[in-house]
C-alpha cells in the first residue's frame, strides 16, 4: 500500500495513463530523473522567451532574443549545465544553435511586437470535482471577447497524429483551461501550441464538450492512481518508448 500525492498536475496525469509503472517512480518513489539534453533546451527557450516578452513591444527583436540569450546563459550558468549532461547530444555550439533556431522560429508563429501576455508561467492550485491539481501554464493572454487564449512552447518535434490524437496533443491545455476556470473564473476560447522547432502554431477552439472531457479523465486518472496506491499494482505500460524510459534499467517489465 502507497500513499498517493497529495496533488496532481496535468502532466502528471499524462504519465500515469502512459505508464502508471513510470509514474510510481516519479511521483510516488520521488526517484529523479537527471535532466536530458531536449528538457535544458526546453528549460532555456522558455527562460530567454519569459524575459523578452517582459520587454516593451518596440523592443521585441532578433537583436535582443539574441541579447537576452547571451544574459541569460551567463547568468543560469549553462554552459557548466550543458557540460554536465550524461548524454549530451552534441556540442555547447550544437546547443545554442539549436535553441537560437526555436527562438528565431518565434516570428513564425506570432508577431512578437503584436502580442501582449497577460500571464506567463502562472501558477494554478485549485480542486476539480474534488481532485486537487497544480500546476503552472506557461502563458495567456486575452482574446478581443476577453475570454482567455492558453498557449504553451515546444521545442521538440511535433507528434506523429498516428500515435497521438489532436484531443490528446492538447489534454495539458485543456486541464489547464479547466483549472483556469475552476481557480480564476476565466474561461478560455482557445488553446495554442507552439512548435518552435518546425515554426508552426496548431491552434483548438475550446468547447465545453471538450472541458468535460478532461474533467472526466482527471477524476478517472484520480480513481485509477488511487486503486494503484491501494492494491500496490502499477502497470507497466511496454512500448518502443521504454527505451527512452530513465527507469528502464529498474522496471520489473524489462527485468
Ligand atoms: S520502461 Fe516502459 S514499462 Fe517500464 S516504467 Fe518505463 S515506460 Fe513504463
Amino acid at each position: 500500500m502507497f500513499t498517493a500525492p497529495a496533488y496532481l498536475s496535468p502532466s502528471s496525469i499524462g504519465t500515469f495513463r502512459d505508464c502508471p509503472m513510470k509514474f510510481k517512480f516519479s511521483r510516488i518513489d520521488r526517484l529523479s530523473e537527471p535532466p536530458t539534453w531536449a528538457i535544458h533546451v526546453g528549460t532555456f527557450v522558455h527562460e530567454v522567451l519569459e524575459h523578452f516578452y517582459q520587454l516593451d513591444a518596440h523592443e521585441r527583436t532578433l537583436d535582443s532574443v539574441k541579447a537576452l540569450a547571451t544574459e541569460r546563459w551567463k547568468a543560469g550558468d549553462w554552459e557548466t549545465q550543458v557540460d554536465s549532461l550524461i548524454k549530451p547530444e552534441g556540442t555547447i555550439v550544437d546547443f545554442k544553435r539549436q535553441a537560437f533556431d526555436c527562438m528565431k522560429n518565434l516570428w513564425k508563429v506570432e508577431d512578437p511586437q503584436s502580442t501582449e501576455l497577460v500571464g506567463m508561467e502562472h501558477e494554478v492550485d485549485t480542486d476539480i470535482d474534488g481532485v486537487r491539481m497544480k500546476g503552472f501554464i506557461d502563458r495567456f493572454t486575452f482574446d478581443d471577447e476577453g475570454q482567455v487564449i492558453i498557449s504553451d512552447y515546444k521545442t521538440g518535434n511535433i507528434p506523429n497524429p498516428r500515435f497521438k490524437s489532436e484531443d490528446d496533443k492538447f489534454f495539458q491545455l485543456t486541464a489547464y483551461a479547466l483549472m483556469m476556470q475552476e481557480a480564476d473564473q476565466e474561461t478560455t476560447s482557445k488553446l495554442q501550441l507552439l512548435y518552435l522547432k518546425h515554426g508552426q502554431k496548431h491552434e483548438m477552439t475550446l468547447t465545453p464538450v471538450k472541458l468535460n472531457i478532461a474533467r472526466g479523465v482527471i477524476v478517472e486518472t484520480k480513481e485509477m492512481v488511487d486503486a494503484s496506491c491501494e492494491s500496490g499494482e502499477f502497470a507497466c505500460n511496454v512500448t518502443k518508448l521504454c527505451d527512452w524510459c530513465f527507469f528502464k534499467p529498474q522496471c520489473p517489465a524489462h527485468a
